[in-house]
């Protein structure tokens, strides 16, 4: 590959550092694959920018639009994924870890695309949780709401996943309606230029949305506000230093930190060496060794086993790791590449002395390449230690070793593994290999606070099991303690991240002219026609509809029981319901209620309500007994539009008595044609 200057993405365009450059080599053979550098620019503006320009034009789209965005970054990334891996070959990987980069991070991409089409509104608001009412008359409310932050999001990625590490911040951050700036390791940074390259030759970003620095990100924190936010992926080393900035601390600004974690497996009590479990569990720290190297954040770093086991466990990974070729993965049979680069080898063998001060290694010889790789490569072989007193050893609980290693460790009883568990001190991810609940249920209780995921893997889920390493976009990814106390993804908590939380005090009028959400207490809007005949362009929240009374009998009741097979004795049996402590004696079925009440407000013709799409939030408040009459008011509520033809419509439903108690209330879902 021939080297090329890095350009930065700054204020609009490609701009490349005059001086100053640093070589970035070739994880394979170390030649010169790259320079790098930012010398010149000017950090402020570049904030500056993505404020003034970036944001703007981000908040001025809707969730949806902005969905729609990363929707085609993420196909274009996919349509042009071979320029991607090309690059990314000389970082190391092997095919199936830059799959896990490129295609993973296209796919999280397009799950924040579904997931802003699907979980969010067509608006710029979120309204999160519902009203709260702080009066006695129903005229003051609260409600909480989410806006964008009116900042730029800093995100400073490792090396270990050039594309990945920045599109599971980015998608969020841009769907959240902030602009981001992106500043990939140096390491691998050619492979995220490229990617960054692809994204914005697809014009779809406005202006100021994403900017990229390839080096050192000079004075740009000096320039941060409260509006801002860190996202940070690296050592806790780093992560301190920058955490400590006094800028950071000045202006609170959000400091997002995923950092080095000692990740725990556990093999269950139960998984003696002819269940399956005890299988699943040594091949899946085999993979968590080798799949990227090592060099994976949620790597399975410290292996815990009932000491009876523990012979057994190091034998069947000894035998597992035998068959893993190191080796440049072009080459025909290569099953793990090398690590970044030189430096990290360095960096890998030193911190596997450390830990051999309380551990003995009983496979693979970190300081010999393995045969056949180039010896200006950064080629290992995987490292397996054993240490056989984990309660008086240090380092394997500090230590992350960022490569093919991990340290296999006895406990006693599960009390003991939970504790060891914890000396992590607060990590990524453990799994658990049981097919005991039992064990499961003890487990999560006594070690899940330590950790941002747990998996228990057993039998029944292994096959569809993505596995320990893996982050997913729908699960949050961050652990506490030494993990950084981070929190990334969780599906649209993610998204969240990057907005501001507001708690909205005032009249339900004015409260559901903010959120578009009409409330109860705000004004009703009367149509002249049943809502119902009302196109979604047309229907305005807040229309409604009151249906008249009628009144339920108990041949109704009976009838339902029959028709419907469901004779419960609250509803059959007069001295068996009277001696509930709910009922006066027989009383309606709850979806009796629910079926009057739609013949109530339904208006039958033909016309723009297209169908019954579910309901939620439905609560029966008091019994309907035989001779009570009931009615409905029907409410617009919210409307969401899914597509060009049709939307959503949430109808606020009040089912009340007589007396004018409320008897239910649910939220009725419909689709309306536009
Ligand atoms: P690192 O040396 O801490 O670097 C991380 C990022 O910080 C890089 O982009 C680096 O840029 C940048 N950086 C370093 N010093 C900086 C400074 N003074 N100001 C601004 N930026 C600065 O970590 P790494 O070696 O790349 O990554 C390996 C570590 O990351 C491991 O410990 C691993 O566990 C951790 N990691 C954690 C997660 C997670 O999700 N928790 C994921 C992946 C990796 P340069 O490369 O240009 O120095």
């Amino acid at each position: 590959m021939t080297s090329r200057i890095l350009q930065n993405y700054v204020s609009g365009g490609w701009y490349t550092a005059p001086s100053g450059l640093s070589p970035v080599v070739s994880a394979l053979d170390g030649t010169e694959v790259a320079q790098i550098g930012s010398g010149g620019l000017d950090f402020g503006a570049m904030a500056a920018y993505a404020r003034t320009t970036g944001g703007p034009a981000l908040r001025a789209l809707t969730f949806h639009e902005r969905a729609k965005i990363l929707r085609g970054l993420a196909d274009a990334i996919i349509a042009r994924k071979e320029e991607l891996y090309t690059l990314s070959a000389h970082t190391g990987a092997t095919r199936t870890d830059s799959w896990i980069d490129i295609e993973g991070g296209a796919a999280t991409l397009f799950t924040y695309a579904s997931k802003g089409r699907r979980e969010l509104p067509n608006a710029r608001i979120l309204v999160d949780g519902p009203v709260e009412g702080l009066s006695k008359r129903g005229s003051f409310v609260g409600q909480h709401v989410y806006t964008s932050l009116q900042g730029v999001a800093v995100h400073i990625n490792a090396f270990n996943f050039p594309v990945w590490g920045m599109l599971e911040k980015l998608g969020p951050t841009l769907l959240a309606g902030v602009p981001a700036i992106v500043k990939p390791a140096s390491a691998s940074a050619y492979v995220t230029e490229q990617c960054v390259r692809i994204m914005l030759e697809t014009g779809l970003l406005p202006k100021g949305a994403l900017q990229l620095i390839t080096g050192s990100t000079g004075d740009l924190l000096d320039h941060l506000t409260g509006q801002d936010v860190v996202s940070f992926t690296g050592s806790a080393a780093t992560a301190q230093k920058l955490q400590n900035h006094p800028v950071i601390a000045r202006e609170s600004v959000r400091f997002v930190a995923e950092r080095d974690s000692l990740n725990a497996t556990l093999l269950g009590p139960d998984a003696t060496p002819e269940t399956p479990e005890f299988d699943l569990f040594v091949k899946e720290i085999v993979r968590e060794m080798t799949v990227k190297a090592g060099q994976k954040c949620t790597a399975i770093r410290r292996a815990f086993v009932p000491s009876e086991l523990i012979d057994a466990v190091q034998e069947a990974l000894c035998a597992r790791l035998a068959k893993v070729v190191v080796g440049d993965p072009a080459q025909e049979g290569v099953t793990m590449g090398a690590l970044i680069s030189t430096a990290q080898l360095r960096d890998v063998r030193e911190t596997i002395a450390q830990l051999a001060e309380d551990a003995r290694i009983v496979f693979g010889d970190p300081n010999t390449p393995p045969p056949g790789t180039n010896a200006n490569g950064a080629f290992i072989s995987p490292v397996l230690l054993r240490c056989d007193a984990p309660w008086t050893a240090k380092n394997v609980h500090e230590r992350e070793a960022f490569g093919a290693v991990s340290t296999l460790m006895p406990y006693t009883d599960l009390n003991d593994a939970i504790a060891l568990c914890q000396r992590g001190a607060g990590s990524l991810v453990m799994s658990l290999f049981t097919h005991d609940p039992e064990v499961a249920v003890t487990v999560v209780e006594g070690a899940a606070s330590f950790h941002g995921r747990v998996l228990i893997n057993d039998r029944d889920c292994a096959k569809e099991s993505t596995g320990h390493g893996s982050p997913l976009p729908a699960l949050v990814h961050g652990g506490p303690g030494r993990a950084g106390g981070g929190e990334e993804m969780g599906g649209i908590r993610g998204v969240k991240h990057y907005m501001q939380r507001t708690a909205l005090q005032g009249s339900p009028g004015t409260l559901s002219a903010i959120t578009n959400r009409w409330m109860n207490g705000a004004p009703v809007v009367e149509a002249g026609v049943h809502p119902f005949r009302r196109t979604f362009a047309e229907l305005a929240l807040g229309e409604s509809f009151t249906s008249g009374q009628r009144v339920i009998t108990l041949d109704d009741i009976e009838h339902f029981a029959h028709f419907t097979g469901d004779t419960f004795y609250a509803h059959m049996d007069e001295a068996a319901a009277a001696a509930n402590p709910f009922f006066p004696g027989r009383v309606a079925h709850g979806y009796l209620i629910l079926s009057f009440a739609a013949g109530l407000f339904v208006d039958p013709a033909p016309g723009p309500v297209l169908a019954n799409y579910g309901l939620e939030n439905l609560r029966f408040i008091k019994p309907v007994s035989p001779g009570d009459a009931i009615k409905v008011r029907l409410t617009a509520k919210a409307k969401n539009q899914r597509n060009a033809e049709y939307g959503e419509v949430t109808w606020d439903a009040l089912v009340t008595n007589q007396d004018g108690d409320t008897v239910a209330t649910y939220d009725l879902l419909t689709m309306n044609a536009l």
